[in-house]
């Protein structure tokens, strides 16, 4: 039972001259919520359904709880997906869409419609089982989708961009459901979006993905701390990424001026520096980066600056409980940690 959920040996999938997936290699372990994360058009959906079964490689090998799946169909996976728009048949009440694929399966249809009802309870959706899909909200809508996965006993579930349906309030509170759900059951799911707050909210490792292929993996806080390079630390949230020299642990310069700030280990050179806006902070004397106002904005939580300096113009973020400052104020930027770039 070490087996890893989902193991791509050198995949590829080619649409006509597209590469959608570009030689991928990965290994998403058991037990995990893992994000598929990147811009529109990067492959993620098309990786999510090379996983189920929908799309056949070009090139490659695809493993699930240790077994090949490489030429099996969808159905002989033993996987569940949960699409974008639930896809619930919406002449069945809620307990026969969720009994459906057990059903489908050969399960008596009292035997179905018993465990489908009891996963409904678990899921806290009792009582909405004669219901038919049109007269449940679209939270409640999303749980029945996800309960008609899960009654499959999936070895892995798999999301597509689940909460693109949803207003922004709901959003949150499904996500949180979902991954709720992940943790108590043990779940291994695999859950594609291109919300980079959403795939920090909820995942165990997030997987950015760029032009077919793996940008970089890792935890949400490696991805936030530590980006591999520029697309990977702009992609996970805003960095402002200046060209620089490293001096040594701790040292390098920025438009000239030599400053010390957190870091990890470096070579000494040049390379590029990415700041991230909380890093930050701005006094009016001591050490660091001169700089002038030009842009001021209060937001409730935060303030927001931009700052002319002469390594270019800074996006900074601070508490609003901190000094504000005003455009036209000469000021002085002080970089709390700054992150040198491998790529
Ligand atoms: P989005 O966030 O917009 O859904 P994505 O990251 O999920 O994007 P994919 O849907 O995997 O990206 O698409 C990757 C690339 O493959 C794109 O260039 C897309 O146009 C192309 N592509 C995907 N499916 C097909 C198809 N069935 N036929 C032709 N090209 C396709």
């Amino acid at each position: 039972m070490t087996a890893d959920a989902v193991v791509f040996e050198r995949v590829s999938k080619s649409f006509g001259a597209v590469r959608a997936v570009d030689d991928v290699s990965f290994a998403l372990p058991r037990g995990a919520l893992v994000t598929l994360l990147g811009p529109s058009g990067c492959g993620k959906t098309t990786t999510l359904r090379l996983i189920a079964g929908l799309e056949l490689p070009t090139r490659g090998r695809i493993e699930i709880a240790g077994r090949d799946v490489t030429r099996l169909a969808a159905a002989e996976r033993r996987i569940a997906m949960v699409f974008q728009s639930y896809a619930l048949f919406p002449h069945m009440t809620v307990v026969e869409n969720v009994a459906y694929g057990l059903v489908v399966g050969g399960a008596r249809r009292t035997e179905a419609e018993a465990e489908a009802g009891a996963m409904l309870a678990s899921l806290g959706l009792e009582g909405l089982g004669q219901r038919l899909p049109a007269e449940l909200s679209g939270g409640q809508q999303q749980r029945v989708a996800v309960a008609r996965a899960l009654v499959l006993r999936p070895e892995v579930l798999l999301f597509d961009e689940p909460l693109s349906n949803l207003d922004a309030r709901l959003r949150r509170r499904v996500r949180e459901d979902i991954r709720d759900l992940q943790k108590r059951l043990g779940l291994s799911v695999i859950y594609v979006t291109h919300d980079q707050q959403e795939a920090l909210a909820v995942s165990d490792l997030v997987c950015v993905m760029r032009s077919g292929r793996i940008a970089q993996m890792g935890t949400p806080t490696e991805l936030y701390d530590d980006p591999a390079d520029a697309f990977v630390a702009d992609f996970m949230g805003e960095a402002n990424v200046i060209a620089g020299e490293v001096l040594g642990p701790g040292r390098i310069v920025l438009g000239g001026t030599t400053l010390e700030a957190a870091m990890r280990d470096h070579p000494p050179g040049p390379a590029q520096i990415a700041v991230r806006p909380e890093a930050v902070s701005l006094r009016r004397e001591g050490e660091g980066l001169k700089g002038r106002v030009s842009r001021a904005a209060f937001l409730g939580q935060t303030r927001e600056y931009e700052v002319e300096t002469d390594a270019g113009t800074i996006f900074v973020v601070t508490p609003a409980s901190a000094e504000a400052f005003a455009p036209g104020e000469a000021v002085i930027c002080r970089l709390e940690r700054v992150i040198p770039l491998r790529g």
